[in-house]
């Protein structure tokens, strides 16, 4: 058994005799595909030009030509909206489905708090509370307005910001991708988000470790099989920054304009829809251990939750398919009082 990968989620891999693996840094996060039949170059060009393109639609963090959804923001408070492409538009649509579903606990209009902290940026901070209140007023999913295929931000300053969403459903259409080459077989890892695609060659599941949260990258505390889907984690260690000894991390409360403050350290979801799978993550971990799995439940998503005094809950769709190694674990038998 070998761990291959940097990331969140190691996936063990017994390859086949000629595996191949690339590994690289995009869309601001440590990148990896591997090929279990063989060196494909091209395709991993091709993968990398691909992210190109989604940071190129898709970031919000500055750059020297603003990405589509940055042009887009721009036109807050404008009521005849932008019209986006229709991939942009595909990940907005599914960020305000999930957004509803989980009444508001997912927010992509979260840009303005998000800018506030600067987490993603070279230089985070505490944002005082008249800040965060300005950057509060232009959050809710009732400023954003879907007319035919416009999208009209009520408010001036509004920012819609895709990073619960766009990584897992940008996952999803490499694996397509890959499929239409001819690949068979492949693990691509985008940060944390795994997309599995086809089945070991002697048709074993993937095993696929699960990133403890707390302890060094690369550690796991469960090992999950699992067939052709993808595995996202969202977690309070993938972004944080300390001041005088709290820890700030990058999931906020679209209520509150804080970092999330409950029972999780970490939510793992796996679903065969990786935009999905993505924007469950996020809302999960917002919504906590018990409104979480209801809302997990109601798509059919396999969840692994990680509570800060490391207890372990598995739902029933992954349950027989979940390992747990790490021996300070202890397994929550029901979350769902
Ligand atoms: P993920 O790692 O998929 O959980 O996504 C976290 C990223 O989504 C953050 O870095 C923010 O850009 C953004 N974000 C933070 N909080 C929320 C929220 N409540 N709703 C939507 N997006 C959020
Ligand atoms: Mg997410």
């Amino acid at each position: 058994m070998r761990a291959v990968g940097l990331s969140a989620l190691m996936v063990l891999a017994s390859c086949a005799p000629n595996p191949a693996f690339y590994q690289g840094f995009a869309i601001g996060t440590s990148i990896s595909l591997t090929l279990p039949d063989g060196p494909q170059p091209r395709l991993w060009e091709a993968i990398q030009e691909q992210l190109r393109w989604l940071d190129d639609t898709m970031t919000i963090w500055d750059r020297q030509v603003p990405s589509e959804l940055m042009q887009l923001n721009a036109m807050a408070g404008d009521r005849r909206g932008y019209e986006p492409s229709a991939e942009l538009r595909e990940v907005i649509r599914l960020g305000l489905e999930v957004g509803r579903a989980s009444e508001g606990a997912l927010d992509i209009t979260i840009g303005p708090v998000v800018k506030a902290w600067g987490v993603a940026s070279d230089a985070p901070r505490v944002p005082d509370n008249q800040e965060l209140r300005a950057a509060l007023d232009r959050v809710g999913l009732q400023q954003v307005q879907m007319e035919g295929n416009r999208v009209v931000l009520l408010t001036p300053g509004m920012i819609l910001d895709l990073g619960a969403v766009a990584k897992g459903w940008m996952g999803q259409r490499i694996v397509e991708f890959l499929r239409r080459e001819g690949v068979n077989r492949a693990i691509l890892d985008l940060g944390g988000n795994i997309a599995l695609l086809g089945e070991k060659a002697d048709g074993s599941p993937w095993r696929v470790g699960i990133q403890d949260p707390f302890r060094a990258r690369g550690t796991y505390f469960g090992i999950l099989s699992t067939g052709e889907t993808h595995v996202v984690t969202s977690g309070v260690y993938e972004r944080y920054f300390d001041v005088g000894g709290v820890r700030y991390h990058h999931i906020f409360d679209p209520l509150s304009g804080y970092p999330v403050e409950n029972e999780l350290a970490s939510v793992t979801v796996v679903h065969r829809d990786g935009g999905l799978a993505d924007a469950l993550s996020t809302a999960v971990f917002v919504l906590g251990m018990e409104k979480g799995a209801r809302l997990g439940q109601r798509y059919g998503a396999g969840l692994i939750l990680v509570t800060r005094d490391r207890r372990v809950w598995v739902s029933p769709e992954v349950r027989d398919r979940f390992q747990l190694t790490a021996a300070d674990f202890e397994v929550l038998e029901n979350p769902l009082p």
